[in-house]
């Protein structure tokens, strides 16, 4: 069995010791970063399966952290703060945190919540998902992997992936994809269309590189597969 991979974003060394001392207790894997300004970075570099989020915290507070994190992925995150009447705004849809956690807290107290956001996320994301070679897409979260390393990617650029990903190896036209793409300027939606095909290749690229996924067909559109041509 895997054990969870859980970041603790937090300045006070003390409170990110203890907490991490009682993560390992339970066999979490445990990294602390003790700078807001590292979070993003560090994440691509590190699969992670939950997020403990301070609020203040020097270089980038938690919630433009938060933020951030939410226009790319939907893994767990669980605030914490000091202040009770932050947590309407932390939990709302503009920032969509999974849970939070008063300070102080128990550790114990921590650790259940912890437990308690996995076990509900990870039954929440398996029935809906599309998985095709080293491609995972969940359409509920809008989050797409490459052999479980998230794919940083823009709701079009989404949406686009998804409508080929569900169809390998059938042709897209320019025009049923932009049905897809929301809030596109139609004068230009050949362009569009393109541009976004072209930063999905590049994003795609880093994860395999050498590897085409995105064919284009000439004069018709584009298609997904894995296959060699
Ligand atoms: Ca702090």
């Amino acid at each position: 069995m895997t054990y969870p991979n859980i970041l603790i974003v937090e300045d006070e060394a003390k409170i990110a010791a203890l907490l991490s001392d009682y993560f390992k207790t339970e066999n979490f894997n445990v990294f602390i970063i003790s700078r807001g300004d590292r979070v993003l970075g560090f994440m691509d570099q590190q699969p992670l399966d939950l997020i403990l989020l301070d609020i203040m915290l020097p270089g980038m507070d938690g919630k433009k952290i938060l933020r951030e994190i939410r226009k790319f992925s939907s893994i767990p995150i669980i605030m914490l703060t000091a202040r009770i009447e932050e947590i309407d705004i932390l939990l709302g849809l503009e920032l969509g945190a999974d849970d939070y956690i008063l300070k102080p807290f128990s550790p114990r107290e921590v650790v259940a919540r912890v437990k308690a956001v996995l076990r509900r996320t990870r039954e929440d994301i398996n029935p809906e998902k599309i998985i095709i070679g080293p491609f995972s897409l969940s359409p509920q979260c809008h989050e797409v992997k490459i052999n479980d390393r998230v794919l940083k990617i823009t709701p079009n650029e989404f949406g686009i992936l998804k409508t080929m990903v569900s169809r390998p190896n059938r042709v897209f036209s320019r025009g049923e994809l932009v049905g897809r793409v929301q809030g596109y300027n139609f004068d230009g939606y050949n362009r569009t269309i393109d541009t976004h095909i072209k930063n999905l290749r590049k994003k795609i690229a880093a994860h395999l590189p050498g590897t085409e996924v995105i064919h284009s067909v000439y004069g018709t559109g584009y298609k997904f597969s894995l296959t060699l041509d």
